[in-house]
């Protein structure tokens, strides 16, 4: 009898759009990334801070900032049953300093430095190297304003995406100044947009009322030669944000941090203030080709094969005040984005220290050594010896197969015969040979072929 088709199309459950499993290799390599920059952060003297990945709604709207892309498209909202707007947070820079003001750390010794990792979300469009759930690891520098602490912060990333192993790194850098200079900047900004409001798109149009800084940020084609004229934020600094912006270079030139000045870098939020940077894993490029990078590279986000936007970041001065602190709060801070970083040039994992590099392969053979196989283990785990094994597997030659494939040097062998002695048969995979131990004996016998 021929079944009826069901008229109802059962689709495979997926994970929603832009968001995706992490598994094996991939988790390691996030992990792995994430525990070597946790330790160098802790080398600079970061602390670790993790915030929760809700946060009230008012948070991103009055911190991030209205008018921006996060606020106004990219939030993921919801109200909770008792009547509240929460958001996943999209960033983490807002979270932090909410934390430092509800946890009244200014009274801490300053500058409080944190490090954090986790998930960020944003409504986006996925693409390469853009998701809608992004993993990203972050330092935040709060209760300082001197220029140190935007070179420390730099320094520190720029360590662990070389640790990583990334080539070609390259900080894009500039300066949009602050309250006393900022007014003339973005005045003439817009008087200049809107003399050329006739050549750009639609969002800009918009943009020349909310917000002028996120003109610079814009990626449509039609706006790029419009851009490329703009009035350069540097030639408006006030003389302490020049002093400061000419330190910060400073530091970076002894530092021996190589930076290009980016008069189209403002990155949209409205919290930036005086320093701003990018960090770009490039290829190796073609000296013809590196006119083209830096064009590329003023668009946060991906620049296709030229290179990668793998950090982000800038100073904050004014945020702590717009979410509601008495005083502001001088800071500066970053994220990298790990999802990026994994897919970047010369990206090399680190195992994450879960992982014990496995020298031994545990091969069991019939029942009564299955039985016994776990209490192996145990005594072996107890002497912090990691091994292999598939306890799935029957056969003598497959299990050395595995072993062989995955160049483990030696196998512990457990057979009838073993189980009965209380002993095992450790068997160098090199030379072949091979010994016969007594199970109590094994953890140091094996110590010493470490
Ligand atoms: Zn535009
Ligand atoms: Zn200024």
């Amino acid at each position: 009898m021929e079944k009826k088709k069901s008229t109802i199309k059962k689709v495979a459950p997926q994970a929603p759009k832009g968001m995706r499993d992490l598994m094996g290799e991939d988790f390691y390599n996030y992990l792995g990334f994430f525990e070597k920059s946790a330790e160098i952060a802790e080398y600079y003297g970061f602390k670790p801070i993790e915030t929760p990945i809700l946060e009230d709604t008012d948070l991103f709207t009055s911190g991030v900032g209205e008018g921006t892309d996060i606020v106004e498209k990219e939030m993921f909202s919801l109200k909770t049953k008792g009547g509240d707007s929460l958001t996943l947070r999209p960033e983490g820079t807002a979270p932090v300093m909410r934390a430092y003001i509800e946890h009244g750390m200014q009274s801490m010794p300053q500058p409080v430095m944190l490090y954090y990792y986790g998930p960020m979300f944003r409504h986006e469009k996925p693409q390469r190297g853009r998701l809608r759930e992004m993993r990203q690891f972050g330092l935040e520098i709060l209760g300082t304003e001197k220029s140190i602490a935007d070179a420390i912060i730099i320094k520190t990333a720029m360590t662990a995406l070389e640790e990583a192993g990334l080539k070609n790194l390259s900080v894009q850098i500039n300066s949009i100044g602050d309250k006393s200079c900022r007014g003339a900047y973005k005045r003439d900004l817009v008087s200049y947009y809107k003399k050329h409001i006739n050549e750009v798109c639609k969002d800009c149009k918009q943009r020349i009322k909310t917000n002028p800084l996120r003109l610079l940020d814009c990626k449509d084609p039609k706006c790029q030669a419009t851009k490329e004229k703009v009035p350069q934020a540097v030639s408006y600094l006030c003389d302490p944000c020049k002093q400061h912006f000419k330190e910060v270079l400073e530091y970076l030139e002894i530092l021996g941090i190589e930076y290009t000045i980016n008069n189209n870098l403002v990155r949209g939020l409205d919290y930036y203030t005086r320093t701003v940077f990018e960090i770009i894993s490039k290829p190796e490029a073609r000296k013809d080709e590196e006119k083209k990078t830096m064009e590329e590279n003023t668009e946060e986000g991906e620049v296709k094969e030229i290179g990668l936007t793998v950090c982000g970041g800038g100073r904050y001065d004014y945020l702590a005040k717009s979410l509601g602190n008495k005083k502001d709060v001088p800071a500066v801070g970053l994220a990298i984005g790990v999802d990026r970083v994994t897919m970047s040039k010369g990206f090399e994992s680190t195992m994450p220290r879960i992982i014990k590099k496995p020298k031994f392969y545990f091969i069991q053979l019939g029942f009564s050594a299955k039985l016994k196989s776990l209490s192996i283990i145990e005594v072996l785990r107890k002497a912090k010896i990691g091994v292999m094994h598939s306890l799935s597997k029957d056969s003598l030659s497959a299990q050395l197969a595995i072993a062989e494939k995955m160049k483990i040097p030696y196998a512990i062998i457990l057979g009838q015969r073993e189980v009965m002695d209380g002993t095992v048969i450790v068997r160098n995979m090199d030379n072949r040979s091979q010994e016969e131990i007594k199970v109590e004996k094994l953890g140091d016998y094996i110590k010493k072929l470490k």
